[in-house]
């Protein structure tokens, strides 16, 4: 493929993935959004392949084979529950992709490889052409401004990656959600960065490759630093930190662009990199917190140390059956449904649809309020509802419909804790003290789904279990959901 088509194919792919952003904002237009993104990725990926240069296709076609595979694999088997865990998986792999670059691309102008090889000449094309060109002739400023892009890249790739697994871990339930706080912490942090600025100062004076020595030491620190960030991140705290990490996957996949001169890939990351900050943004501002206090960590705890879980039980929780809570629909004019995290555990969004379904069907008015940090994803709801053909223009955010429900008469919580939890409000001691939440105790009757009196992601005991107008209807909510299909006229 000619340079000048390769160009214009980057500049194809380049739209087509800001179309894809702008597809993603609303739901209406969400698959077409993603199928932009889709056709985006392709067309970058068989403008590297076939481009410039590339002789060697026996290598790289099973390479781009076996990880389309294995991509493709990992899309078909994981569960929509466990997709916030793939995405840290995926950030990291970014991280990773940033720092082996780094090290590549500082490394390759010493290499002891005869540049006349010709599989050396072949390698470094396919490279080249992949990630972009790759420079090895630099003047001295432009040599200070690569090196600079490679310390970069690899310091914001390490805190990436690193962080990322820790987030990991933190999804998986492997690693506790419980923000972990060395004493002096903000000290640690900036005694980090200072030393990277100390080690980058050395790494640019630096001759030859001996500059290898404060790289290492600077990536250690790094990837100490993306540990430490992220467990100092409690429970509550941990929808921002995906964000966040998602905008820092996208910054190291601009370094990345940087080190390698390719512009496509810096206009990716940068694309990846500011929306997932205005992500972050949008989310603080969902829960009321600061963004630089989230950063810092130590917000949110995970271990339902609320001052409220430390008077124990608040009262008796009345339950409901599946019956009862099918006359209560019935018997309602206006009815609001809250689904969360175990509405997606539960696989209960088909089952929602029906009810919904044939309670409009009986003139009910029946519509959905949907938290920002529901469930693990940014838009997870969105997406289930979506897919259970719930109609878009029922679906509402929580500043849409949160004044609504003092005039709901019945209120069905499937499967949310934290973003319907009172004691945001009530309780200033609680750790989701001033995170604005869905005011359903305010409705007639609140019936909450649920399978025990456990607590949330956050951790955090729950007084709305206690109010007078709540029933607890127990169970696992696709079961519930069923039973009270039973009850109602189709
Ligand atoms: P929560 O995590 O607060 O609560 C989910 C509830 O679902 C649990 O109390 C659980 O209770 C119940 N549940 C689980 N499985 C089932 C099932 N099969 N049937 C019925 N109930 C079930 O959910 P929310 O959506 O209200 O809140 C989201 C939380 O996740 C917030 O704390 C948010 O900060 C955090 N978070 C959000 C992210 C995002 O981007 N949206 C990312 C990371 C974290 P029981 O076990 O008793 O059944």
């Amino acid at each position: 493929m000619a340079n000048g088509l390769m160009t214009v194919s980057y500049v194809a792919a380049a739209i087509l993935f800001i179309l894809s952003l702008g597809g993603l904002s609303r739901q209406d237009s969400a698959r077409r959004g993603n199928f932009y993104g889709a056709a985006g990725m392709a067309l970058a990926i068989l403008a590297s392949v076939f481009g410039a240069h590339v002789n060697h296709f026996e290598y790289l076609i099973p390479a781009v084979l076996v990880g389309g595979a294995v991509g493709w694999m990992l899309a078909v088997r994981v569960e929509m529950t466990q997709m916030p865990e793939l995405v840290a998986v995926l950030h990291s792999f970014v991280g990773m992709a940033a720092i082996l670059v780094g090290y590549a691309s500082y490394l390759q102008p010493a290499t002891p490889l005869d540049a006349t090889d010709q599989t050396f000449q072949d390698m470094q094309a396919v490279l080249g052409n992949l990630f972009g060109r790759a420079q090895n002739d630099y003047s001295s400023a432009e040599h200070t401004v690569h090196l600079l892009e490679i310390f970069v890249g690899v310091f914001i790739g390490a805190v990436t990656f690193t962080g990322s697994v820790v987030a990991f871990g933190k999804l998986r339930g492997s690693i506790s959600g419980k923000p972990v706080m060395l004493p002096a912490r903000h000290w640690l942090n900036l005694f980090g960065l200072v030393m990277s600025v100390f080690l980058g100062h050395l790494f640019l004076q630096a001759t030859g490759s001996q500059g290898l020595f404060p790289l290492l030491v600077m990536t250690a620190i790094a990837s100490l630093m993306g540990v430490h960030l992220v467990m100092a991140i409690g429970g509550a705290d941990m929808p921002v930190v995906v964000s966040m990490l998602n905008s820092y996957s996208g910054w190291a996949a601009a370094a990345t662009g940087f080190m390698l001169s390719n512009d496509l890939l810096i206009v990716t990351g940068a694309l990846v990199g500011s929306s997932g900050a205005i992500l972050s943004y949008i989310m603080c501002r969902a829960m009321n917190r600061s963004f630089i206090s989230v950063i810092m960590g130590g917000f949110g705890t995970g271990s339902g140390a609320s001052s409220s879980a430390a008077g124990g039980p608040q009262g008796e929780a009345v339950s409901i059956s599946a019956e009862e809570t099918a006359h209560l629909l019935v018997e309602a004019r206006e009815v609001i449904i809250v689904p969360g995290y175990g509405m997606a555990v539960a696989q209960a969004q088909g089952a929602i649809s029906e009810i919904t379904r044939r309670l409009r069907a009986k003139g009910v008015k029946v519509r959905f309020a949907i938290h920002p940090v529901a469930g693990r994803l940014p838009g997870h709801m969105n997406v289930l509802l979506a897919e259970a053909k719930v109609p878009y223009d029922i679906v509402l955010e929580m500043d849409e419909i949160n004044a609504d429900f003092p005039e709901t008469d019945a209120v069905l919580v499937v499967g949310a804790n934290d973003t319907v939890n009172p004691s945001a409000q009530e309780d200033p001691g609680s750790p989701i003290a001033g995170m604005p939440v869905l005011e359903v105790w305010k409705a007639r009757t609140v019936v909450v789904f649920k399978r025990s009196m456990a607590t949330g992601y956050a951790g955090v005991d729950n007084p709305l279990f206690f109010k007078e107008n709540a029933r607890m209807l127990f169970g696992d909510a696709k079961k519930s959901v069923d039973s009270i299909l039973a009850h109602l006229p189709s």
